[in-house]
């Protein structure tokens, strides 16, 4: 088996090639066909196992099929280390499809700050996000969301763990609300199941 079963846009499959991804691992196999087929979708699986691809692929493809270049996916993510190496990965997988990424997080100085807005001002298919700084972000205007298609919550465990389940939901509120919505946590003790309950809808679940 390898990524020739999804049928990728060929741009797509470029940068896998490029990035040297031949075969999807196990959570790409069952998680890929679900984000296609437009499912809402609760994942669980580990750091390590591929996860960050199985929800980037899908949502590339898609976006490259479309050929525009609104502002098209929200990516959440509990920090800010992991927001930058989500961005890094979208960045070498979409080097040939032409579709642009920013991550933005907190914690830096205040020309990380005007160069993160900046950035956002010239527009971008996918913003990757911590919680905190994505706030002040959605309460000054700075990005419109009515063309957002697709919601991602990345180590949904861990946000809740770090205290920001009020800032997601909060960032939910300002979203569209059909969207495809996928979360994925490394562990999925009830007060996941009770979170995920307010923002996926109908989901598939995939255990890993
Ligand atoms: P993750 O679980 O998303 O943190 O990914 C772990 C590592 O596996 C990352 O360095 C990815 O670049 C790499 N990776 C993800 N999917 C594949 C794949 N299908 N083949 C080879 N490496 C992969």
């Amino acid at each position: 088996d390898n990524f020739e079963i999804f049928n990728f846009n060929e741009s797509l499959q470029e940068g896998l090639d490029a990035m040297g991804f031949t075969k999807p691992t196990p959570i790409q196999k069952e998680a890929i066909p679900e984000i296609l087929k437009g499912n809402d979708l609760i994942a669980c699986a580990q750091t390590g196992t591929g996860k960050t691809a199985a929800f980037i692929l899908p949502i590339l493809h898609k976006i490259a099929e479309k050929g525009d270049n609104q502002f098209n996916t929200m990516i959440i993510a509990p920090t800010r280390e992991l927001a930058i190496q989500i961005d890094q990965q979208i960045q070498g997988l979409a080097y040939f499809v032409g579709v642009s990424s920013i991550a933005i997080y907190g914690g830096g100085d205040g020309l990380a700050w005007e160069q993160q807005k900046k950035a956002l001002e010239h527009g971008t298919e996918i913003v990757v996000a911590t919680p905190g700084r994505l706030i002040a972000l959605l309460a000054g205007g700075k990005i419109k969301l009515d063309t957002l298609e697709h919601l991602v919550l990345d180590e949904a465990d861990r946000m809740l763990d770090m205290g920001f389940s009020d800032d997601i939901l909060k960032i939910i509120n300002y979203l569209p609300k059909s969207r495809q919505t996928v979360l994925f946590s490394a562990t999925m003790p009830p007060k996941i199941r009770q979170f995920s309950k307010q923002i996926v809808s109908d989901p598939s679940e995939i255990n890993i």
